[in-house]
């Protein structure tokens, strides 16, 4: 099996030589099936002859007339004006610098074919640059028996080439098709797909009775958009299959576990003591683990993988837990001193603003061996950390990190390592059913006891007043307040900043009797230590923020969150930042603020915040909002993994994506390979969602 043409280059067409061919690589465009895959992106109706005397101004139609006076200014750079006719009306044709060989064509008597929007000058109906043919027999200048293609382009490149380039390749892969069977027989009949090729004319230049635009139903384009997700879906599992034969040390012994859970405070909740077991049956075993905890926000994840950790560590391995910020890895560090108090284990801080004397004697101990549990941000996998012998990494907040982060850590496990990633984002599922195959999945589907649903409302900024008596009532009955800035006309962080300490600011003067907090992440680890843990302590009774309290933190006393400008931030991260109310006894409260100008896609997402308490609807939802581009964090590294797919549009093609998978994994191999080449893209995607 070949499919030798698809992936030959573009150069094998005539009339594309090297300058073309730098050009086409500003487009993306390097093989057959690269250009072949660059879809119109609207088209021209230039199948119907519309009459002069019918023009409506601005909207582009065909007509043919008849040349009856044509006339080139004698400047520098001349310019050609024609006057057609056809039975009706008579029209201008304009021309900006003009050539003599042009004026030529338009000979007197002769007819001309032009297709161009009409627009209004002091003489009446004008055609600038107008697409026009020319013949002396009018017979000959018929209609197009297509729509005409107009495809995206740039600098350098018109649409005449793009349209004459893929016609060649259309042609060359009609001759090509015996040889290019792209997909087997009994799929194309068993999914109902059209061949590739037909699918391609039709893509090109649909006939004129197709209804353009085309919509993700269409064969022509479901047939492209099923060849897209069949070879992701194929790569995954190439993916997977190499995940699986990894090796990692067995961690057989466990006793330590056991012995650690009888002296919680707490009893694990059933869905914890599940998941527990799961990573301990994969902990046992010499390949190595990769296994996705999700959990909604306040369902106990830490604990869990603590447990992990005990497990690696009681086996003599390091264990490593790495988290996204320097607030978040502190809790985690201080959790753990405070759980491990009992045990001989010995835990490390790393980040990035430790003193350098600390940080020798931390790496020091780190590459011994004497640390067994290194707790820390993007400072665990810098190039000067050395690890002894790591037997597991922990990942919180795992959306936050690229996969090269990720592999960087991992590639510091002399013998393998297990990996335990972890993630409040779930990932919906039809994806998880799909796309994710490759990665196993524990999640917590329950909320430890006594927890009381956090209420939601939302809210015009106009009735801030009345939410500030509120909040003075709340904070003198001893409870506390997350007040979360985010500037609506700028993504810059500074102006998080800036909006955060107005805030501040107003929020004092307002509230002379009470103790407000800031926290932002240009603060110095030290000073935001001291707001976080004053905070804690009670000693502050507002905290205002900017999102870098999103992830992670734990202050049971707080119960109401005020989310300014909400609809903004995304589901996923508003979502979690409610997540940091409702984590003790107290009724809680979550109050999204908006401003007039909130846009369609801004309400539907405060609805949906209001209407779904569930991590799981709301991660639904997002993808459905977002057009499924940013699945953990797939747009995060600026990836839109498909050129014609879209995960959110068509996800109801996922679960015949995996069985096409499967059929042509067992039964037809060979095929494998030439679909991953073609979408050539794929070899080059960062899987950092993975
Ligand atoms: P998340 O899943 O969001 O990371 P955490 O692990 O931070 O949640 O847990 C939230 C809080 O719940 C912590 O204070 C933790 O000690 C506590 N917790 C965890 N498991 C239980 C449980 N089974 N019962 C009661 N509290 C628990
Ligand atoms: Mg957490």
């Amino acid at each position: 099996m070949c499919d030798f043409f698809y992936t030959q280059p573009v150069n094998q067409l005539t009339g594309i030589g090297r300058s073309a061919e730098e050009t086409l690589k500003k487009l993306d465009i390097v093989s057959m099936f690269d250009l072949l895959t660059h879809l119109p992106i609207e088209y021209q109706d230039q199948t119907k002859i519309a009459s002069i005397s019918e023009l409506i101004l601005d909207q582009p139609a065909l007509i043919i007339g008849k040349i009856i006076e044509c006339h080139m200014t004698q400047t520098r750079k001349p310019r050609l004006t024609c006057l057609i006719a056809d039975r009706t009306d008579q029209i201008r044709l304009h021309f900006f610098h003009s050539y003599a060989a042009q004026k030529k064509q338009f000979s007197l008597g002769f007819y001309v074919r032009c297709y161009g929007i009409p627009k209004l000058d002091h003489q009446g109906f004008i055609i600038y640059h107008p697409e026009y043919n020319i013949h002396q027999d009018k017979q000959v200048l018929k209609p197009q028996q297509c729509f005409t293609p107009v495809y995206s382009s740039t600098t350098g490149l018109t649409q005449h080439k793009l349209r004459k380039w893929c016609a060649l390749a259309l042609a060359l892969c009609d001759q090509e098709m015996e040889q290019t069977l792209n997909l087997p027989i009994e799929i194309q009949k068993q999914f109902n797909l059209w061949p590739i090729t037909k699918a391609f004319h039709y893509l090109h230049n649909p006939p004129a009775t197709a209804i353009v635009p085309l919509t993700a139903q269409h064969p022509a384009k479901y047939r492209l958009i099923f060849d897209e997700l069949l070879a992701y879906q194929l790569h995954l599992n190439q993916l997977k299959k190499e995940y699986k034969s990894k090796r990692a040390p067995a961690l057989l012994h466990n006793t330590w576990q056991i012995e650690f859970i009888s002296t919680l405070s707490f009893q694990l909740t059933n869905a914890q003591m599940r998941v527990v077991q799961e990573i301990h049956q994969d902990l046992l075993r010499s390949t190595a683990m990769l296994r996705l905890l999700q959990g909604d926000v306040g369902s106990g994840k830490t604990i869990v993988a603590v447990l992990a950790a005990l497990q690696c560590i009681e086996n003599g391995y390091q264990a490593a837990l790495l988290a996204p910020t320097e607030l978040l890895a502190e809790q985690h560090y201080m959790n753990c001193k405070a759980w491990f108090q009992a045990l001989p284990i010995s835990i490390n801080l790393l980040t990035g603003k430790l003193s350098t004397a600390n940080k020798q004697a931390c790496l020091a101990n780190i590459q011994s061996g004497k640390t067994q549990l290194i707790i820390g941000t993007h400072a665990l996998f810098q190039a000067t950390v050395k690890y002894d012998d790591l037997g597991l990494i922990i990942i919180d907040e795992q959306h936050r990190f690229g996969v090269n982060q990720r592999r960087l850590l991992l590639e510091k496990a002399k013998k393998g390592c297990h990996q335990l990633l972890m993630t409040a984002t779930p990932i919906p599922r039809t994806l998880a059913m799909s796309l994710y195959s490759h990665i196993d999945l524990s999640t917590i589907d329950e909320l430890p006891d006594g927890r009381i649903p956090i209420m939601t409302s939302v809210m015009p900024d106009k009735h801030r007043q009345d939410l500030l008596s509120r909040v003075q009532k709340i904070c003198l009955s001893g409870q506390q307040v997350y007040w979360i800035c985010s500037w609506i006309d700028t993504e810059d962080p500074l102006h998080f900043v800036q909006a955060a300490e107005l805030t501040k600011q107003k929020l004092s003067e307002h509230f002379p009797n009470l103790q407000i907090g800031l926290l932002h992440g240009r603060l110095d680890s030290s000073e935001k230590h001291k707001t976080m843990s004053r905070f804690k302590a009670g000693e502050i009774h507002i905290l205002v923020a900017t999102t870098v309290i999103e992830v992670g933190i734990d202050v049971p006393n707080a119960s109401i969150i005020i989310i300014e400008n909400a609809d903004r931030l995304g589901l996923a991260q508003l979502h979690q930042l409610r997540g940091r109310v409702g984590r003790g006894s107290l009724s809680s409260y979550c109050i999204l603020l908006y401003q007039e100008s909130i846009s369609h896609i801004g309400i539907e997402k405060l609805k949906a915040m209001k209407q779904f308490k569930d991590g799981f609807l709301i991660a639904e939802k997002d993808l459905t909002l977002r057009g499924g581009g940013d699945v953990n964090g797939i747009q995060q590294t600026g990836n839109q993994p498909f050129k014609i797919a879209n995960l959110s549009r068509d996800q109801v093609v996922l679960p015949d994506i995996v069985q096409a998978a499967d059929i042509i994994d067992k039964q037809y191999p060979e095929y494998i390979e030439p679909l991953i080449d073609r979408w050539s893209f794929l070899n080059q995607m960062n899987y950092s969602h993975l």
